[in-house]
């Protein structure tokens, strides 16, 4: 592998044609496949064809080889505004459940809902979302649903779509509810930020309607009705073990409600629920979203990968809170891994001979890929157009290094992408055809500034809320 990999070099010009050359290409597409050495023709934001030795000769080239050429990984479920408080809660519960563990305070729900997010004026939403966001594709996440519940405001509304839509990346703007502050318009305020923001649904950051179930009362009833009249996707939490989660979503199946379960429900974590509710979830064709490292950390309940699995679904995957875990998409994989093969691998252990009838299927690293890539943008409802190298669809890459220290030699793609490979090798990032990461360094920022205006919305946010910081605690 002789390539001349120049950092200095400057980024090909956008918005003409472009060519990805001589990278080991893994579509995630089965009628595209897999290609040891190809290249990916870009024109006009999108992926014009995917194959070996490519006529393309007027193209500008970026050199792929050594490098590993795949789609932009999908993030279906982050909260983007709570980057001040970033490992604040390392050792955090989701919330004091009364069992006395010593990890129960300080817990997500009293500190970061309860006493944070209620201090966050719209600067600090701007600089929150925007930094999370820069983060993440800094680390090869293309796509986001931004879980964004901090709508005190439509002021507050607008800072956290003007930074998702600064940050350069594809984004699904997660309207969901503010801290119950007087001023908020949530849900009714969704019929302003559709016809401000989102008139068409062909663009770089689309909306989503948070449709929580634990806001009580008719507040999911209107919530949803409202998405459906605006025809975007309704998201929602759904924690088994959290207040009577459970039984609202087992009442809600069960269409015994006043709302219908469809294709365009999202629910994230789906932790602890009856086997009857997950039938009905997957009759109806809802989409489930896993956060394995934040469920398995803060007590949500364990991960339900083998339940879905058994009803023939498939989860994407999502980062939830950088609170407690890191929210790049390698940590998401190698959790979902380890954790259902932990569990398999001791379920045949047990059994102590020959694999019983009925066992599940390890996981393997293409499941994982595929839950972090076409499977968020197909929860997401943005499969027509990224989650897959497939011509037609927009450019949305990532050229990851497989010649660096942590990864050479290449002996497997999907194999090194998830058992090897982390942020530092993501190398370079496309999002629609434009260069947003170049050889190692996030274009058009300045993160100087940036960490100074978040250290600075951080020191106002932890005086608002009076916790004390402590750097060892
Ligand atoms: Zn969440």
């Amino acid at each position: 592998m002789s390539s001349e990999w120049n950092e200095n070099e400057p980024a090909p010009p956008d918005g003409g044609r472009l060519v990805i050359r001589g990278g080991a290409v893994m579509s995630m597409d089965p009628a595209v496949g897999d290609f040891e050495d190809a290249d990916v023709l870009v024109e006009g934001g999108r992926i014009v064809a995917v194959g070996p030795g490519l006529d393309a000769q007027d193209a500008n080239v970026i050199d792929a080889r050594g490098r590993v050429v795949m789609p932009g990984f999908v993030d279906t479920h982050h909260h983007q505004f709570e980057t001040a408080e970033r490992a604040f809660l390392p050792n955090g519960l989701l919330t004091d459940d009364g069992s006395g563990s010593p990890s129960a305070q300080p817990n997500y729900g009293e500190h970061i809902l309860g006493r944070f997010a209620p201090a966050y004026r719209p600067q600090d939403v701007y600089v929150n979302v925007l930094f999370a966001g820069l983060s993440q594709l800094d680390a090869g996440v293309t796509t986001v649903l931004d879980v964004s519940q901090i709508h005190h405001s439509p002021e507050h509304t607008d800072a956290t779509v003007q930074a998702l839509v600064d940050t350069g990346r594809r984004a699904a703007f997660g309207l969901f509810e503010g801290a119950g502050r007087t001023g908020s318009r949530y849900p009714e305020d969704a019929y302003r930020v559709r016809e401000r923001w989102f008139p068409t649904d062909d663009q770089l950051v689309t909306m989503v309607m948070g449709g929580e179930i634990y806001l009580g009362g008719q507040a999911h009833r209107r919530s949803w009705a409202i998405a459906r009249e605006l025809g975007v996707r309704i998201a929602a939490h759904a924690v088994g073990s959290w207040g009577t989660m459970r039984q609202d979503l087992e009442r809600i199946a069960r269409g015994e409600d006043g709302v219908r379960v469809g294709p365009d429900n999202l629910f994230i974590h789906m932790t602890g629920m009856s086997d009857e509710t997950w039938k009905r979830i997957r009759d109806a064709g809802a989409r489930v979203s896993l956060a394995f490292p934040i469920e398995m950390v803060m007590r949500h309940g364990t991960p339900p990968i083998l339940t879905m699995r058994e009803l023939g679904m498939e989860p994407s995957l999502s980062s939830d809170v950088e609170t407690t875990m890191a929210a790049d998409p390698f940590t998401l994989m190698r959790s979902a891994m380890t954790m259902q093969r932990m569990v398999v691998n001791q379920m045949v252990l047990d059994q102590g001979g020959p694999v019983s009838p009925g066992t599940p299927e390890l996981l393997t690293v293409r499941d994982v890929l595929r839950y972090a890539t076409v499977n968020g943008a197909r929860d997401l409802g943005l499969d027509d157009r990224t989650g897959t190298l497939t011509p037609g669809k927009q450019a949305d890459i990532v050229i990851l290094d497989a010649t660096a220290l942590n990864v050479a030699p290449l002996n497997n793609v999907p194999g090194a992408v998830v058992s090897l490979m982390d942020r530092s090798n993501v190398e370079t990032v496309l999002v629609a055809g434009k260069i947003r990461k170049w050889r190692g360094r996030l274009l058009d920022v300045d993160l100087d500034r940036l960490r100074h205006d978040l250290e600075a919305s951080r020191d106002h946010l932890f005086t608002a809320a009076g916790v004390r910081r402590d750097l060892f605690a």
